[in-house]
């Protein structure tokens, strides 16, 4: 779900680049926009637009000379982390036909002008999470999500296959990183494309060895119901070596999570942490609520609040939901009002005990 706010930010960005380009040269802009809204996209005589699905498009429009499709993991380049993030750019650096100097002067050139098109601070290390190695296991998703535009642009899930991950583990590892995370849009429906499962991954993942720590992402709660009798031991044996996991429950309310087109019933997500919890106490789970949903009532509301008092969370991220257009949800019926979005924000920020971040997007 990308919202109005990251959607202006993002055409700021776009015209600050077409503003500010050297002579003679292009602005490519890629992501979501482009498939979900192209025509809110500004029509400018230098600006190339390239879909996520179309990448390999970018080898002709700047004459690479080493193929887009060459490059492991070449599009999990996504976010200004991602820019920033030493693991990441060595990773992609070292594949490129160019001197240490000329990196480092494309790093800060960089830096330098996403600081000014974003109008927002870049930490001035040249690098960040210099400790944390991403691994991207698969794009796209299984879900139906009735707010997200994420699945219009990534399409159904394609999944890495289990051998390029663990060589990326081990590429990591030989380099000394000790702590990973495991990127995808639906961690939980990792290798059904591939007649494998997200538990049988974790397995090998783990077993690789016992010196690093795994951050596990997005497992929505539809997989960790089908898939709990295998992720239970799992968690429990190596649970000192995740950190944390993001289960994103979304509501509270079956009658919301079915107009969310949400595959699963709280009852059975609340059976599966309450079994979690008793098991494996420390446990550190992060989830993700989504507020404001066209339809919802107050007493949906106090549900999605009680199922969040419920646990000792580690984390919520609050996201107050705003209508996309390509989105099956804009056209319900009861939309709730951007006041009463945020009366029901603050109550929760005032009431729950846990650390509650309000953000502007989810995926
Ligand atoms: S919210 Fe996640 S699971 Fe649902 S459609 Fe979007 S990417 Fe897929």
């Amino acid at each position: 779900m990308l919202l109005r706010k990251p959607k202006k930010r993002s055409l700021d960005t776009i015209e600050y680049a077409v503003n500010n380009r050297k002579k003679n040269s292009l602005v490519i802009t890629t992501g979501c926009l482009p498939k979900i809204n192209n025509a809110c996209l500004p029509v400018y005589e230098n600006l190339i637009i390239v879909e996520f699905a179309e990448f390999s498009k970018l080898d002709s429009i700047i004459s690479a000379r080493k193929k887009f499709t060459t490059i492991p993991d070449a599009g999990t380049i996504s976010s200004i982390p991602d820019l920033h993030r030493k693991p990441s750019l060595k990773r992609y650096f070292k594949y490129l036909p160019l001197s240490k100097n000329r990196i480092q002067n494309l790093f800060f050139s960089s830096k330098n002008f996403i600081r000014n098109a974003m109008n927002s601070p870049v930490p001035s290390l040249p690098f960040m999470d210099n400790d944390i190695y991403n691994v991207m296991i698969a794009r796209g998703c299984l879900g139906k999500c009735s707010f997200c535009a994420i699945r219009l642009s990534h399409g159904k899930i394609k999944s890495k296959p289990l051998g390029e991950i663990l060589d990326l583990f081990r590429d990591g590892l030989q380099n000394g990183y000790k702590n990973f995370v495991l990127i995808a849009e639906d961690s939980g429906a990792y290798g059904l494309d591939l007649g494998s499962t997200y538990p049988e991954l974790l397995k090998n993942i783990f077993e690789l060895n016992s010196d690093f720590k795994l951050v596990l992402n997005d497992i929505n709660p539809q997989w960790l119901i089908r898939y709990f009798d295998k992720l239970l031991p799992i968690f429990e044996k190596y649970q000192d070596r995740i950190p944390y996991i993001i289960l994103p429950v979304q509501s509270g309310s079956n009658d919301i999570l079915k107009k969310m087109r949400r595959p699963y019933k709280i009852e059975k997500v609340q059976d599966c942490f309450d079994r979690l919890y008793q098991t494996v106490p420390s446990i550190k789970i992060k989830t993700h609520a989504l507020i404001g949903f066209p339809g919802e009532t107050y007493d949906d509301f106090i549900k999605t609040k009680n199922f969040l008092k419920r646990y000792n969370l580690l984390e919520t991220t609050i996201y107050e939901y705003e209508n996309r257009v390509c989105c099956e949800s804009a056209k319900l019926p009861s939309q709730i009002s951007a006041k009463e979005k945020n009366r029901r924000i603050n109550i929760l920020r005032n009431e729950l005990t846990h650390t509650v971040h309000a953000s502007m997007f989810n995926n």
